[in-house]
């Protein structure tokens, strides 16, 4: 049976030249980075050529960049990093954002070290930059606002926030796992202090990610227990995982504008082929500011799930697009914050393609599809 994966929001399969560029640090290159001796020294040098490579891509300074263990806790050592423990403080955010943005703050929040205003979006699922401004009072300490959104894919004006936060001495944190790798992204640019992203997104192994932290801004450490990490993070380095990061960023950027392209004239053969062939077809997102790969779709009429299981017995991999809870689809909160009704948020899939997809798969599911929804109606 054929089989589609148009899940790469999810996760990515590791490329081959990442897979290759880790295997030696699973086996003779086995050294911890921070001993003395000269296994140790192997391994340190492959860790700081991995900073320097990465810091290269993001155009930023190799000791601005901070190892982690992924997108969640680059997220959290941003979010818990910045905010003291001393005073009641604020943070902006927007309702949007991934579950660990949204969480790390909540979490903050419920223990009542801070206020929290959250943004709402536009029907489009964009972020108003008056209201930001607005919400921005004296006690203020970080704006966390994300580069692209993993469910809908619309890319967000950080430029454009980090001048704002900049010009009100704010520090500015961008949750990115959706940006690196997809977007050119210039730190020497832009005024981002904090920049969390993920290799698994990217081709790159699962549990290894980075944060950017501007030179001069100052975060608490969350994980303790060692010097590791210029005494940011303790713990004995991923150094698989990190080369494995590396080398993800390096291959993405071989053949970047070619496949941005190839994927977007997919995602639009998808969108026009389900707008032609379905009714009651919903689009979500705005469809100028979104990253190539993705599409968010409803199907008037039927829940997500059913399509999801009927998807998947034709070979095809997709998502809801919104987390899980206790084996059932909750409806987005990102189209819920949209405005969207529950109903119609409930029947939202997220397609979203990849290195793998080819117009074979396009056209695959575009065949399989009208069948489906019909039936599922009927
Ligand atoms: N932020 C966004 C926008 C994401 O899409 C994800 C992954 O789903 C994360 C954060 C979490 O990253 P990780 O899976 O590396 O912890």
């Amino acid at each position: 049976m054929r089989k589609v994966y148009l899940d790469y929001n999810a996760t990515t399969p590791v490329d081959p030249s990442v897979r290759e560029a880790m295997l030696p640090f699973l086996g003779e290159e086995y050294g911890n980075p921070s001993s003395l001796h000269w296994v140790g020294a192997r391994a340190r040098k492959a860790l700081e050529e991995s900073r320097e490579k990465i810091a290269r891509h993001v155009s930023c300074l190799p000791e601005e960049i901070f190892f982690t263990s992924g997108g969640t806790e680059s997220i959290n050592l941003a979010i818990k990093g910045t905010i003291s423990k001393a005073k009641k403080e604020h943070v902006i955010t927007s309702q949007i954002e991934h579950k660990a943005v949204l969480e790390s703050i909540e979490d903050l929040e419920k223990g009542g070290r801070i206020d929290v205003t959250r943004l709402g979006a536009d029907q489009k699922g964009d972020i108003n930059l008056d209201s930001l401004r607005e919400a921005i009072h004296e006690k203020t300490v970080l704006i966390s606002i994300m580069f692209v959104n993993n469910e809908i894919g619309n890319i967000y004006p950080v430029e454009a926030i980090g001048r704002i936060a900049r010009e009100r001495g704010i520090p500015f944190h961008t949750d990115a796992v959706q940006a690196v790798g997809k977007l050119p992204i210039d730190l020497s640019k832009l005024s981002i202090d904090l920049l969390s992203f993920s290799a698994h997104k990217i081709y790159g192994p699962k549990g290894v990610g980075a944060l950017f932290v501007r030179k001069g801004v100052k975060i608490g450490r969350i994980l303790h227990g060692g010097a590791q990490e210029m005494e940011k993070r303790g713990g004995t380095e991923n150094l698989p995982g990190i080369v494995g990061l590396a080398e993800a960023m390096e291959r993405m950027h071989r053949d970047f504008e070619e496949e941005s392209q190839r994927l977007a004239s997919l995602r639009e053969m998808m969108e026009k082929g389900l707008l032609g062939t379905i009714s009651g077809v919903h689009i979500h997102g705005n469809e100028k500011w979104r990253i190539p790969n993705t599409l968010n779709v409803t199907f008037e009429g039927i829940t997500n799930e059913t399509i999801l299981v009927a998807l998947d017995r034709e070979g095809i991999a997709v998502s809801s697009g919104s987390a899980c809870a206790s084996g059932a689809i909750e409806p987005s909160h990102v189209l819920l914050a949209m405005g969207v009704s529950r109903e119609e948020a409930k029947g939202a899939v997220r397609f979203s393609l990849g290195r793998g997809t080819s117009e074979h798969d396009i056209d695959f599911v575009l065949k399989r599809l009208p069948g489906i929804v019909e039936r599922i109606r009927q």
